[in-house]
């Protein structure tokens, strides 16, 4: 099947799952959460959002393998009763005709588990950055495609993001920003709420940003290592000027040229970093011009199943900075200690 097929279905199913998802967060109040148990939070939208897009994809796909953050395991129990009428509720909206269990089964559709390179699925993290949408700042649907251990395919929905730059982006934006990418085909920016817009080419930086080195990272402390960033910033001279945003949408900064780099430097020896978490936003920002690797410099490698198994952390960085980045890193000892 070619990929403008996979494009379109995955465009129509982001979009319809940027209006679902950015509903349920303009009645935080109201949003149920279930905490999971690595104690985060998952709520309402991170549900029908994965059902909404494994039910969008199945249409043109039926032998689909999705490899999804979310699982219908806590949502079929008793208890989470009043959580799971919620998210039917949701996916009604976008399709008013499925039962509880069709919304159930179709989460679940999410549990490929990839056994190697050779396979050909979908990633998606349907509510990437939980806590930013909690807090009713960013957070990014992103949908990949993976074919022979590659990313063929991407597309991030930022329903919050503004696509002017000048605008601040720790404000919800009032129509938000989606984008594509298929490899070899550059990256393109369109607007989340108007079906019918053309897209917008989109690149990254191709000279600095400014004095010193501006840089992207989580705004959640235990997600990356912020001393670090900033060492690795003052090796480039010029203030340190952190912007800081919850979920992928910090690719998509660095694809659209409003920052030089996105550092994810870890913060303990354990954590592995999840395929959902970045498929999408690395090939956009890679088609945008940009460079993707770990910490060290390796590509990040995605025939390990559901996680990124033999990398640490994430360094994506226009190509004028991002050898100085990785040799930054080496020369200063970061990363050998956590
Ligand atoms: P961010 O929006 O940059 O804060 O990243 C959100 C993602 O961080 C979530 O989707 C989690 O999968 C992931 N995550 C959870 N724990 C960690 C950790 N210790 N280090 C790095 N990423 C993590
Ligand atoms: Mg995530």
């Amino acid at each position: 099947m070619s990929h403008d097929i996979h494009l379109s279905a995955a465009l129509g199913a982001v979009r319809d799952a940027c209006r679902v998802a950015r509903a349920i967060q303009q009645d935080l109040a109201q949003v149920r959460e279930i905490t999971k148990d690595d104690r985060s939070p998952v709520t309402v939208a991170d549900f029908a959002v994965q059902a909404i897009v494994a039910m969008a994809i199945h249409s043109i796909d039926q032998e689909m393998r999705i490899v999804g953050e979310e699982h219908a395991g806590e949502l079929r129990r008793d208890e989470h009763a009043a959580v799971l009428d919620a998210v039917v509720a949701a996916v009604h909206t976008y399709r008013p005709d499925v039962s509880a269990d069709e919304v159930l089964d179709a989460i679940d559709t999410g549990n490929h588990d990839p056994d190697g390179s050779g396979d050909a699925y979908w990633a998606l993290d349907p509510i990437d950055g939980t806590k930013g949408f909690l807090r009713g700042q960013q957070y990014a649907i992103a949908l990949a495609r993976i074919e022979n251990g590659r990313v063929v395919l991407g597309v991030m929905g930022c329903p919050n993001l503004p696509a002017d730059s000048s605008q601040p982006l720790d404000k919800p934006d009032a129509h938000g920003t989606i984008y594509s990418a298929v490899h070899q085909g550059g990256a393109w920016e369109l607007p989340a709420d108007d079906p019918s817009a053309q897209p917008n080419p989109i690149a990254a930086a191709t000279e600095p940003i400014g004095e010193g080195l501006r840089i992207c990272e989580s705004v959640e402390k235990a997600h990356s290592k912020r001393s670090d960033a900033a060492r690795i910033a003052e090796t480039f001279g010029g203030p340190a000027r952190p912007v800081r945003l919850d979920s992928q949408c910090k690719y998509a900064v660095v694809a659209r040229g409003q920052a030089d780099a996105y550092l994810r430097m870890p913060t303990s020896k354990t954590y592995v970093e999840k395929i959902w978490d970045h498929a999408a936003g690395s090939i956009i920002a890679t088609e945008a011009g940009a460079v993707v690797t770990d910490i060290n410099g390796a590509a990040l490698d995605f025939t390990h199943g559901r996680q990124l198994e033999t990398n640490r952390g994430v360094v994506c960085a226009v190509p004028h900075v991002h050898g100085r980045i990785i040799e930054a890193i080496e020369r200063l000892g970061i990363g050998a200690t956590v």
